[in-house]
This record gives structure tokens, C-alpha cells and sequence, in this order.
């Protein structure tokens, strides 16, 4: 490919210019150091601006790196009256894999004698891995639809939670719509037994401080305040969701061409919205962006035992949201409300103040967006903002910089550990490989990642939380 003809918009504000197929430019929100991380992952912003419908422009925010057919850090809406597609590659292969944050009626100081205690319960209690293992052994798969069915909410239901949570989750705990139809065989067999489980490496559950607060109003509604103790979680669907990427991609593949469309690379490959293959494949999607969903609603039950075992102290939930899913939004478009399907792969929905579909409590303030940063820097917690870019998205983390193959080169699990508790971070991890594929040094900075998204105008800073434990998976 020639290179990409790329314009300075604005602050921290790129533009990609059409050519070729593209039907809409790119917008890359980014530092010049940034725009220089990202690439490769540019080409495919690119190949994204020409999917059939695509409105506005083809994003991508300040963490993006390189994914399959889109970028991870994307953002692409499609018009679902007009032709619009849907793509299984523009949410990925971990449906609904997003972040949890619980905070503690506990402050640093008081945890601190109790950590080890909390962080050994934790390791002990806590599946991760890349195989089987839950904290949720299901009676069968008429109870894993029923999981696929109601998310958060069924799990609630039978007892795995307290009823506020629901209050606190993205789409009140459960995406509406599942079509457990639409999951195949072999995906049900590779979900029956993880509910309740992390995954493998990027996914975490830490025990984190909150370090800084930028807005004392705004943090008091999210429930946080300066020294209080977190626990942040982040995993996905597991084998499930990526056994539903897999198989919608495939079918995909297939009809494409029936539908006239024709695309610069097979991974991007979709379906309109309104067609059985978009369909069928966004009736599945929900199925698992459910079982992402009640996958973090156990494990965080399974923090809040501990925590109450080892302290006596309470976890109440801040917020659950996804940064891998597509969702049927309306938004103006040239001046006209229009349906779209926005799809956000490694972007975090942060709807505004006054957004209608946030509970009571948080209506005045804005979502709660929640950025993992390394286990050991830093993290955020921000807010969406009135007027907000790329259909109220923004980033999802630090990004990688590094492989992981190119990561565990640099240093060994054994040694990053040592280096880790050094700097008062306690480690519970399942593989020193998997470890070291994940040292901070393979992400981008976090802090310059969060100060782009504000000052490109995605978000505002609420608080910064700094680890003191982390599970790994
Ligand atoms: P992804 O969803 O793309 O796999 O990861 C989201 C983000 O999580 C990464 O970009 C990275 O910034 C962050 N992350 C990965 N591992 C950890 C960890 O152990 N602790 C924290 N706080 N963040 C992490
Ligand atoms: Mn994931
Ligand atoms: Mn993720």
C-alpha cells in the first residue's frame, strides 16, 4: 500500500484523506509521538473507512495498535438503513471483554496488614489461565443459556451478587436480544466450563489505591475518594466469544460476495446489519457479551468473599463497562438522527452527563469510563463529556508497543516480579512466561495516552489509581 496521505487536524487531531475505496477518511486522535506508535495500525484505519455504510469517519483512538482486520483502538459506525455492515473482526475475538471497578469502604492503610492474606486468598481463588476453570460450576447448558440469556443480571438473580450491582453495569448487566441459536455446538462446549474465570494474560484482577483524585464532585458519585482501596478486573468471554468470532467470520466470508461486497483484506469480512448473516451473527455477539458480563459479575463475588474473609470490608461496584462489542445507537448524523451500528474494538463507550441511559445517580455526572494502565504504573478512572468524539468512544488502555514474543525477551517472569514487589506491588501470577509477555514496558504510557483522549476532547480525568496487588492470568 502507498503511504497514507495524513493531514494535522486539530490538537491531538489527525486526519487519514480518502483514496482508493474509501468512502470516509480516518481520524486518528494522537500526539505526534503516538501517530508515530501506532504504524502499521494506520492502514488498517484506512481499510476500515471503506466498509459498505461506514458514517462520519473510521477512528481510531490514542492506544491503537494492530488487530485483526481492524485495529484494536477503532472505532467504526455503519448506517443500519442504508446499507451498513456489521463485522465480526471491528469487535474481535474477545466479545464484551471489558473492565470492572469495585471500591472498598477501606483505605490503604487499613488493608495494608491484611494484604498478603487478601492477595494469597485471591490467588488461591481466582481460575486464570489459558484453560477451563471457573468460580461457577453450571447444573448444564440449559443454565449456560440462561447465563448467555441474562449476563449479569441472571447471575445476580441466583444470588452472585447484590441487586445495586445491576445499577452499576453497562446495559443494566445483560445485552437485550441474545440469540442462543446462534451459538454453535463447539461454542457452548468451550463456555461451559469458564464462567467465572480470567483468561490468560492481559486479563487481570488487581487490588489498586486510588493515588489522585482530579474531580473530588464527580469521584464522590462514581464512590471514590483519595487512599480508598479498588479492585479492578478485566477479562472477556473466554473460549465462548472467540468460537463465536470464529464462526461468524467464516460464514461471512462466505456470503459476502452475495451482497456485493468486496473488501481489501478477509478479515474485515461482514455482512449488512439487516441481513440474516449480520443478523444471526449480533444475536450471537449478545449471547457473549452476557457471558463477559456475568464472567466479571463472579469474579468479582469471588473478590468481595475474600475481602470480606480476610477484612471484614464491603466492595461496592463503581462500574462495568465493555471495550469490545457493537451496539445499535442513534446518533445525528449530517443534522439527522440516524440508526447506526457502532462497532468499538479496544474503545470504551463514555456516554456524557445527561445521557438518558444512565442510572439516577450518575446522570448529572457521566459514565464511568475505565482505563487499565500496567500492573505496574498506573491506571484511570475518567467521564464522558457533552459533545464527545467518535460517538461518545474513547481509549480502552495503554496499548501495546511490544509483541509478546518481543516482551518476554526483554526480561524474565521471575525477575519482573522481584522487580515488581520491590516497588510494593504483589504478584500472584500463573506462568512467568506469561509474566514477562506483559511487563509495562510492552504498553505505551498510559498517562500520555488518557492526556491525549482529554485533550482531544473524548473524556475528562476523574482519579488515578496506582497497583498494590495484581492476579494475573
Ligand atoms: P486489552 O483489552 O487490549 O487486552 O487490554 C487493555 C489494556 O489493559 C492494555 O492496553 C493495558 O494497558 C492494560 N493492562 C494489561 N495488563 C494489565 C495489568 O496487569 N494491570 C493493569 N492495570 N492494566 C493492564
Ligand atoms: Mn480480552
Ligand atoms: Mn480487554
Amino acid at each position: 500500500m502507498d503511504a497514507l496521505d495524513i493531514v494535522e487536524e486539530g490538537p491531538y487531531r489527525y486526519r487519514i484523506e480518502p483514496r482508493g475505496g474509501m468512502r470516509v477518511p480516518g481520524v486518528v486522535f494522537a500526539s505526534r509521538e503516538l501517530l508515530q506508535d501506532a504504524g502499521k495500525s494506520l492502514d488498517q484505519v484506512a481499510n476500515v473507512a471503506t466498509l459498505p455504510g461506514i458514517v462520519g469517519a473510521s477512528y481510531a483512538m490514542p492506544d491503537i495498535h494492530w488487530g485483526y482486520g481492524f485495529p484494536i483502538g477503532g472505532v467504526a459506525a455503519t448506517a443500519v438503513d442504508h446499507g451498513g455492515v456489521v463485522s465480526p473482526g471491528g469487535v474481535g475475538f474477545d466479545i464484551s471483554c471489558g473492565v470492572r471497578l469495585l471500591a472498598a469502604d477501606q483505605t490503604q492503610q487499613e488493608l495494608a496488614p491484611a494484604l498478603d492474606e487478601v492477595m494469597d486468598g485471591l490467588g488461591q481463588v481466582i481460575p486464570r489461565g489459558a484453560g477451563p476453570g471457573a468460580v461457577w460450576r453450571l447444573s448444564g447448558r440449559g443454565e449456560l443459556e440462561r447465563v448467555l440469556d441474562g449476563g449479569s443480571r441472571y447471575a445476580v438473580e441466583q444470588g452472585h451478587g447484590e441487586p445495586g450491582d445491576l445499577e452499576r453495569c453497562e446495559d443494566g448487566g445483560a445485552v437485550p436480544d441474545a440469540d442462543v441459536e446462534q451459538v454453535s455446538g463447539r461454542a457452548m462446549e468451550r463456555g461451559l466450563g469458564q464462567v467465572g474465570s480470567l483468561g490468560s494474560g492481559n486479563h487481570f484482577l488487581e487490588v489498586q489505591r486510588v493515588a489522585e483524585v482530579y474531580d473530588e464532585a464527580v469521584a464522590a458519585a462514581f464512590g471514590l475518594s483519595p487512599g480508598q482501596v479498588c479492585v479492578m478486573i478485566h477479562c472477556g468471554s473466554r473460549g465462548l466469544g472467540h468460537q463465536v468470532c470464529s464462526d461468524h467470520v467464516r460464514v461471512m466470508n462466505r456470503v459476502m460476495a452475495q451482497y456485493g461486497i468486496d473488501v481489501p483484506d478477509r478479515q474485515l469480512a461482514c455482512a449488512p446489519v439487516e441481513s440474516p448473516e449480520g443478523r444471526a451473527y449480533l444475536g450471537a455477539m449478545a449471547a457473549a457479551a452476557n457471558y463477559g458480563r456475568a464472567n466479571r459479575q463472579l469474579l468479582a463475588e469471588a473478590a468481595r468473599r475474600i475481602f470480606r474473609r480476610s477484612t471484614g470490608a464491603r466492595l461496592s461496584l463503581v462500574y462495568d463497562v465493555s471495550h469490545n462489542l457493537a451496539k445499535i445507537e442513534t446518533h445525528q448524523v449530517d443534522g439527522e438522527p440516524q440508526r447506526l451500528c457502532v462497532h468499538r474494538k479496544g474503545a470504551t463507550l463514555a456516554l456524557p452527563p445527561g445521557d438518558p441511559s444512565l442510572p439516577g445517580d450518575l446522570r448529572d455526572v457521566g459514565q464511568p469510563v475505565l482505563i487499565p494502565g500496567t500492573m505496574g504504573t498506573e491506571s484511570y478512572v475518567l467521564t464522558g463529556v457533552v459533545g464527545g468524539g467518535a460517538f461518545h468512544s474513547t481509549c480502552h488502555g495503554a496499548g501495546r508497543v511490544m509483541s509478546r514474543h518481543a516482551a518476554a525477551r526483554t526480561v524474565g517472569g521471575r525477575e519482573l516480579r522481584s522487580r515488581l514487589e520491590a516497588e510494593g506491588v504483589a504478584v500472584r501470577s500463573s506462568s512467568w512466561r506469561g509474566l514477562a509477555e506483559e511487563t509495562p514496558e510492552a504498553y505505551k504510557d498510559v498517562s500520555s495516552v488518557v492526556e491525549v483522549s482529554e485533550g482531544a476532547g473524548l473524556c475528562r480525568g476523574v482519579a488515578r489509581l496506582t497497583p498494590l496487588g495484581v492476579v494475573k492470568g
